[in-house]
């Protein structure tokens, strides 16, 4: 998963940009569900909330460390929720 820091401005142009719908906007600043973030993986090559973020403040989180496979299986498991 990927993880938005204190430095986002809440410019709001990440959230509609997530296939998975696992971004939202939180008490002080957007935040990422991390049981829906994907990378992407399924969706697209590069994570888009980091392709569109005006402050580069979507690192990968530390705490969410992920292999292409077990995201790839967390999208299918997604998909086949939805
Ligand atoms: Fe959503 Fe992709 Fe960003 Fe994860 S990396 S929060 S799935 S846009
Ligand atoms: Fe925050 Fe970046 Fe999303 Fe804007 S694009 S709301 S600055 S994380």
């Amino acid at each position: 998963s990927l993880i938005i820091t204190d430095e986002c401005i809440n410019c709001d142009v990440c959230e509609p940009e997530c296939p998975n719908g696992a971004i939202s906007q939180g008490d002080e600043i957007y935040q990422i569900d991390p049981n829906k973030c994907t990378e992407c993986v399924g969706h697209f090559d590069e994570p888009q909330c980091q392709q569109v973020c005006p402050v580069d403040c979507i690192p990968h989180d530390p705490d969410h460390q992920e292999t292409k496979d077990q995201l790839m299986q967390k999208f299918l498991k997604l998909s086949a929720a939805a």
